[in-house]
């Protein structure tokens, strides 16, 4: 054991002077009033407590003070506690020069502990602070990388198309291309674990059909099991239910990897994919079972423990073309929805992977069309409605003023729930969308108060949450609202709302079917007319087949450019996102 010596400064002992002082005068007032009847016994009861938390609190030489402070009371000072001195004969020196051995010991000991823990707890800050830059760096780097590689590998395959290039070279682009997808595919997962290790991976839970989920998810893979002469056999169990709350990208994206994996370790015969769901006793979720099986060549007993760890890739490594992280991730993001995932493997015989994941039903009153009609206004000789939105973020404001001007509605801003309350008493609205998260006074604060205000109970108000679970939509409706919308909404939740709650008619744009604007291709012209940043969103969810996001960015540009927003609504809504995809591949590369 080491005693630290560091430099001593006139602050630092003064400190420590303090710190001593302190502990034996608590001790010694302790011992004077708490144990007075004890004497001359037990003398060192209080003083040996006084001398650790010196230690503790100060360093080694505090604990060395605060024992020479009790020596000096006893044999200076001991007329305070007692009537008899302390120092009567060699033993009462003898039991003074053991206390003050006995305190250089403890003192070092507690010196040295509190020192080891406040090493630890700084080694510990260092290490989490290191990874999470570590994480940052990785997510930033990953995004740069990915930029020039789509280039790449643009540009391999447009050249691998032209008929002038000779067949010899187009193989070489085909190994450059390769090697490219496979390095794009490696930044993708780093990117993916690097984002759930910095904690920007959220779960975004939203309501979905599963159904359209597993079609999409189905037909990319068994194209790919086609290719490779598998047989992709797919049972879903008649209990599914038709919409559920979770998190649609997570879940494709467990599906992907799992289905992927099962293709590419199998030679010969099928794959399977089950889908059923059970409820779950516990909770109010239920559970959602899928199971990948495949007849390929299987996981080793000893090392199947190992497979979901980072870059581990086990097996026959050459037919292993993967990174070792898709496994990892599906683990990470079945645990962020709170599943759990197993595997059972026979080497040769083939692998069944189980994932299990809560979810919420909704039932049938609340599930949203997404194939809606467009609507073009208030319908002919409908009141003059007056909306207020109480909302704090300016993008969401706006956003939600847009949609509801734009079909003729009078509406007024407050950005939070005190300038609420006052917008309310002036402007008198029919009803009222209350952001629920906001600085000042929030909208559940805000509800309580405008319904015990003055004709505060006939307005209609709508919370406006990114919250879906149940005792936050208890507390929502328990706050006086009359409905809540969640966040990231689509227009026709908005909408829906209005005719819900005031019966407001619109007047829809029946010219224009879905079998009509089916009828308008999509072309490359059309799309090089929207904004620079609005083309690479578009490029990232059809990327991602992010539905969801899709769909809102499809609503936020027919608000600017209708006729577009609609061609390119029927294009998501009927399964052609890989068109649209291809279209903006080819703007880029051009761009380029
Ligand atoms: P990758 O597939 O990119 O190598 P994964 O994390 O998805 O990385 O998988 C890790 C390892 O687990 C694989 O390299 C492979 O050795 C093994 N593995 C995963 N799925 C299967 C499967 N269906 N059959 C056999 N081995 C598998």
């Amino acid at each position: 054991m080491t005693i630290a010596i560091k430099k001593i400064s006139l602050k630092n002992i003064l400190q420590q002077f303090f710190i001593a002082i302190i502990a034996v005068v608590v001790a010694s007032l302790l011992r004077k009033f708490l144990l007075g009847s004890l004497e001359n016994k037990v003398v060192w009861i209080t003083y040996y407590p006084a001398v650790i938390a010196a230690a503790l609190f100060g360093e080694f030489l505090t604990g060395l003070l605060s024992a020479i402070l009790t020596v000096l009371i006893a044999v200076y000072g001991w007329q305070f506690f007692s009537t008899s001195p302390f120092i009567n004969s060699t033993a009462d020196w003898i039991s003074l020069s053991v206390f003050l051995f006995n305190c250089i010991i403890i003192s070092a000991i507690s010196d040295y502990s509190s020192r080891q823990r406040k090493k630890a707890d700084k080694a510990k800050e260092q290490a989490e602070l290191a990874n999470r830059s570590k994480s940052i760096f990785l997510a930033n780097m990953s995004h740069e990388l990915r930029t020039p590689l789509n280039a790449i590998l643009g540009f391999t395959e447009l050249m691998q198309l032209n008929s002038k290039i000779p067949e010899e070279e187009k193989k070489n682009l085909e190994i450059i291309n390769r090697s490219g997808e496979h390095l794009l595919n490696l930044i993708n997962n780093v990117l993916d674990i690097s984002k759930i290790e910095a904690g920007q991976i959220k779960i975004d839970i939203s309501s979905f059909n599963l159904n359209n989920t597993l079609n999409d998810i189905t037909q990319i893979i068994s194209q790919r099991a086609e290719a490779k002469g598998l047989f992709l056999k797919t049972s879903l169990s008649k209990e599914l239910p038709s919409y559920i709350l979770s998190d649609e990208l997570k879940l494709k994206q467990i599906l992907i990897n799992l289905l992927g994996n099962a293709i590419k370790f199998t030679e010969f015969g099928n794959i399977e994919l089950n889908v059923s769901a059970f409820e779950n006793k516990q909770t109010v979720s239920d559970l959602l079972k899928i199971e990948v099986i495949d007849t390929g060549i299987g996981i080793s007993a000893n090392e199947i423990d190992r497979i979901f760890e980072p870059f581990v890739q086990v097996g026959n490594i050459s037919l292993t073309k993967g990174t070792g992280l898709g496994l990892t991730i599906c683990r990470q993001f079945t645990e962020l929805l709170g599943g759990i995932i197993e595997v059972q493997s026979k080497l040769g015989i083939g692998s069944k992977f189980t994932v299990q994941i809560p979810y919420l039903q909704i039932n049938n009153t609340e599930i949203k069309q997404r194939n809606y009609q467009l609507i073009k206004s208030l319908a002919l000789g409908e009141p003059e409605y007056k909306i207020l939105i109480v909302e704090d973020q300016l993008e969401n404001w706006l956003l939600l003023q847009r949609i509801l001007e734009n079909v003729g509605l009078k509406v007024k801003v407050a950005e939070n729930g005190a300038d609420g309350i006052e917008a309310f008493k002036t402007f008198k609205p029919n009803l009222i969308f209350m952001d629920i998260r906001m600085p000042i006074m929030d909208g559940l604060e805000a509800t309580k108060n405008i319904r015990q205000s003055e004709n505060g109970k006939k307005v209609k108000i709508i919370g406006i949450s990114a919250h879906v679970f149940e005792d936050e939509i208890q507390n929502i409706l328990s706050s006086g609202m009359d409905d809540f919308i969640k966040k990231p909404y689509h227009f026709n939740d908005i909408y829906g709302s209005l005719q819900k709650h005031l019966e407001v008619k619109y007047l829809y744009y029946n010219n224009i079917d879905s079998k009509e604007q089916g009828n308008i291709p999509l072309t490359a012209e059309m799309l090089k007319r929207l904004d620079d940043h609005v083309l690479l969103e578009l490029k990232e969810y059809t990327e991602n087949l992010d539905n969801v996001k899709l769909y809102e960015l499809v609503e936020r540009i027919s608000l600017k450019n209708k006729e577009l927003g609609n061609i390119l609504h029927y294009y998501v809504s009927n399964f052609k996102i890989t068109e649209i995809f291809r279209i903006l591949k080819q703007i880029f590369i051009n761009q380029s």
